[in-house]
């Protein structure tokens, strides 16, 4: 099933597109020449040799010396739908995500009040098909209003449209809940998606516990807190044979016990984000979020995890949060950064330019996010749905210059120059964005 008929985009006209003498770079497909990539009615006609398509009344897009890569897929997203649109909403959160090169988003379901209902997910799947930009999929909690205590009803939550579960923004504290939870998955279906974390070791920390945690006399949030749940949740996944997906890894315990329960066969997948990849923790007070940014040793661990496969994708957890939630002692600020505009282009300047990872494997990851969730990974081979990111490897730009596409501003890359940069992208066969000062070829 195409991304469009999975999460039920309204039918719209697919675009006629000829992108003419584009790098096309397919990871999956295992691809990477020169080609005119033709767009008709929405799919991938054909991957013709460059200069030899005919536009047949398609619009042209010169794109010699650009990249065509699968548009990314991100399962890991808060769109703050309902109950905080002052800080995002479905519009300008799949705006955001178009404007990264995302073809599809994940949101989830920590909102005010959280998706518990068959009613609030059938409500928010119409919101996607009225004003989507990219293809929305919604996940619903686990426990009733995130208390941790009773199941929702999973069975009619899932008939209603829920890709899966998840109490993301707080931990599954109870295994007993989460083991009953997997009982049900096995009638209905759904990846359970799961923010790692122990609350008692967690505490009042607000940055990772470590030398500096130390030095400023602020209260830690170890590893520990991350790994051991991991190492619980994986062993009750295991023994009920359930499927479960971790969210942003951030510790190298953590990897090491993703690594050793896919060892043991689980049916496990994980995600990590960019700025746990990208960013030297050399001052982690700029930036706060849970889990938090952790040593360089971290860093590498999350690194080699994408480069042996443990890590499955990369997902941003762009959590947009007002101006006025951040200006403020760094103890009582909100965690979270936003990330669905910068992903592409801060992972292609912190980690492909330098060496430490090849551009192919960061595409791979990017659109990593689909399979977990059952979802069909964006593809350029013909006859797929047309999800098509163009980029400009060597193009520079400013983040936040131009303003953005989110509703908030609180971009972890804000004010940074970066080189990459996501000209147009193609969702669910349709042109979804296009970067205003992106020259296009003329219609034929
Ligand atoms: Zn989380
Ligand atoms: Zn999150």
């Amino acid at each position: 099933m195409s991304l469009a008929e999975a999460l039920d985009m309204r039918p719209g006209e697919g675009a006629d597109l000829v992108l003419g003498g584009a790098t096309v770079l397919d990871p999956a497909a295992g691809f990477e020449s020169v080609h005119d990539v033709v767009v008709r009615g929405g799919r991938i006609a054909e991957l013709a040799a460059p200069g030899s398509a005919a536009a047949d009344g398609a619009e042209r897009v010169e794109a010699e010396g650009l990249h065509a890569f699968p548009a990314f897929f991100d399962p890991h997203v808060h769109l703050r739908v309902p109950g905080q649109e002052h800080k995002e909403d479905i519009e300008t959160g799949s705006r955001a995500a178009a404007a990264g090169g995302y073809c599809g988003v994940i949101a989830m379901a920590n909102t005010e009040p959280p998706v518990s209902t068959s009613a609030d997910v059938e409500a928010l799947r119409e919101a996607a098909r009225e004003g989507a930009s990219v293809a929305v999929g919604f996940l619903a909690t686990v426990t009733r209003q995130m208390a941790g205590e009773e199941l929702t009803e999973m069975a009619e939550l899932r008939e209603a449209g829920a890709l899966g579960f998840s109490d993301d923004g707080l931990p599954l504290v109870s295994a007993r809940v989460l083991r009953r939870a997997l009982q049900y998955q096995r009638l209905c279906g759904g990846t359970i998606a799961l923010h790692e974390e122990d609350p008692e070791l967690s505490g009042d920390g607000v940055m990772h516990e470590g030398p500096v945690s130390a030095a400023l006399g602020l209260a830690g949030i170890p590893s520990v807190s991350e790994s051991t749940t991991i190492a619980r949740d994986a062993a009750l996944a295991g023994y009920e044979d359930g499927r479960i997906h971790v969210q942003h890894l951030s510790a190298a315990e953590s990897v090491a016990a993703v690594r050793a329960a896919k060892g043991a066969g689980v049916r496990i997948s994980c995600e990590a984000s960019p700025h746990h990849e990208a960013v030297r923790s050399l001052d982690p007070r700029r930036f706060k979020m849970n889990p938090p940014l952790r040593a360089e040793a971290d860093r590498e661990a999350l690194i080699e995890g994408l480069r042996d496969g443990t890590i499955d994708c990369i997902a941003t957890d762009h959590a947009p949060h007002a101006t006025e939630e951040k200006e403020v002692p760094f103890e009582q600020a909100a965690m979270g950064v936003t990330g669905l505009e910068t992903a592409f282009a801060a992972l292609h300047t912190d980690l492909v330019l330098p060496g430490v990872l090849d551009l192919c494997l960061v595409v791979e990851k990017l659109g990593g996010g689909a399979e977990p969730f059952g979802l069909e990974r964006p593809s350029l081979a013909p006859g797929s749905e047309a999800n098509i990111a163009l980029c400009d490897l060597s193009a520079e730009w400013t983040v936040g210059e131009e303003g953005y596409e989110s509703r908030s501003q609180n971009s972890w890359c804000a004010g940074r120059t970066l080189t990459g940069r996501v000209l147009m992208t193609v969702a669910a066969g349709r042109v979804a964005y296009r970067l205003r000062s992106f020259s296009l070829g003329v219609a034929q």
